[in-house]
């Protein structure tokens, strides 16, 4: 049977604090007419934990709130969503890597009533990533449609917030698979490196690593975060401006990182082959999986 843990994040009354419920995951538990369901308008933050740690916790717990200021969502008490992680990290620490999910939805949508948020946090056991992480992913580029200044010019289109509308970033993928890849690295209408659908790009030139800047309109990312944190003892700087496929295409290396999969070397962009760095990769991931916090 999967090992699958569920919390609900209760919001409190008014002035009262939220609570945590345990559920049932092998039961249905959301209302059909939740928006998350109907609409996809809520927020969603994932991450790894590993005998019994979370890893990244504050930055995930951050960004969940930044993702709920651009969405105009009531504040997430992050005390409590906290201790819903740790919870389930708590009982998922028989396996070196799981991953908790954590949800928030604008909640029911009725009439004339204010909707009252409804959030839950779900925990179970990581796929098995070996290959991806020492064989690598074939990638393809993806015009995204938007261009690098929309986080100026159309904030409503929440480019580089962690909404649960990830319906696009699927079809990219199916996209990718139709091309005979596996995964995507989105590129601007204007010919910027952005991102992958559940990932960010990080670039190796020589001893530098280079990622673009969240100002593109990509999501801020924290496995990205705490790779170039790390990168001194590599021997690497790192440095964040924006990219081109060029640029890309000429790299030493590139990987795609994200919290579950962590890096993933890019071996090819659009049938190209590129050079996998095996011993940096192993390094990554090393890192990345030993993370307590
Ligand atoms: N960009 C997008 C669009 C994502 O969905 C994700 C993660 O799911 C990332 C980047 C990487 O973020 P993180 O490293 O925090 O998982």
């Amino acid at each position: 049977m999967t090992v699958q843990h569920l919390l609900l994040v209760v919001p409190g009354a008014p002035g009262a604090a939220a609570h945590l419920v345990e559920a049932d995951a092998q039961h249905p538990q959301l209302s059909v007419l939740d928006v998350a369901a109907t609409r996809g308008d809520g927020i969603f933050e994932t991450l790894s934990t590993g005998r019994g740690h979370a890893q990244a916790l504050q930055a995930h717990l951050d960004r969940f709130a930044r993702s709920a200021r651009m969405l105009d969502l009531p504040a997430p008490d992050l005390a409590v969503w906290r201790d819903a992680v740790l919870a389930l990290a708590q009982r998922l620490a028989d396996h070196d890597e799981a991953w908790v999910k954590i949800v928030l939805s604008r909640g029911i949508e009725t009439p004339g009533v204010a909707a009252l948020p409804t959030g839950w946090a779900y925990g179970t056991v990581s796929p098995d990533f070996r290959r991806e992480r020492t064989e690598g992913v074939d990638v393809v580029l993806l015009d995204r449609g938007l261009r690098s200044d929309v986080s100026d010019t159309s904030p409503w289109l929440l480019a580089g917030a962690k909404t649960l509308s990830y319906a696009v970033n699927r079809a990219a993928v199916r996209e990718a698979q139709r091309r005979g890849a596996d995964d995507v690295v989105f590129v601007s209408s204007d010919g910027l490196l952005l991102e992958g659908p559940t990932s960010s790009l990080v670039i190796r030139r020589g001893d530098e690593l280079a990622t673009p800047p969240d100002a593109l309109g990509i999501l801020p990312g924290t496995t990205q975060v705490d790779l170039f944190a790390a990168a001194d003892q590599w021997g690497l700087r790192t440095v964040v401006e924006p990219l081109t496929p060029d640029d890309l295409r000429a790299a030493d290396a590139a990987w795609l990182v994200s919290s579950v999969r962590h890096a993933a070397p890019l071996r090819s962009v659009d049938g190209a082959a590129l050079p996998v760095d095996a011993p940096l990769s192993a390094a990554m991931n090393g890192f990345l999986r030993a993370r307590t916090a």
